[in-house]
């Protein structure tokens, strides 16, 4: 949780920046930072739409 609030967590934009890693991008081939894990990767996107949906109450 407090590497997705930070920013500072096992990205590979982030791990990127410090030379830990090659690829600054995602197993679907996006930029690979919270943003993209939180609103955009088609690979997290049933997560994503369950968590909204107990969160809102809602189905999505
Ligand atoms: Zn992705």
């Amino acid at each position: 949780m407090t590497q997705i609030l930070t920013g500072h967590g096992n990205f590979n934009q982030k791990l990127a920046s410090f030379k830990l890693t090659d690829k600054e991008v995602c197993e679907c081939g996006q930029i690979d930072d919270v943003k993209h894990l939180l609103l955009n990767c088609p690979l997290n996107e049933d997560i994503r739409i369950n968590q909204l949906t107990l969160i809102t109450g809602r189905i999505i």
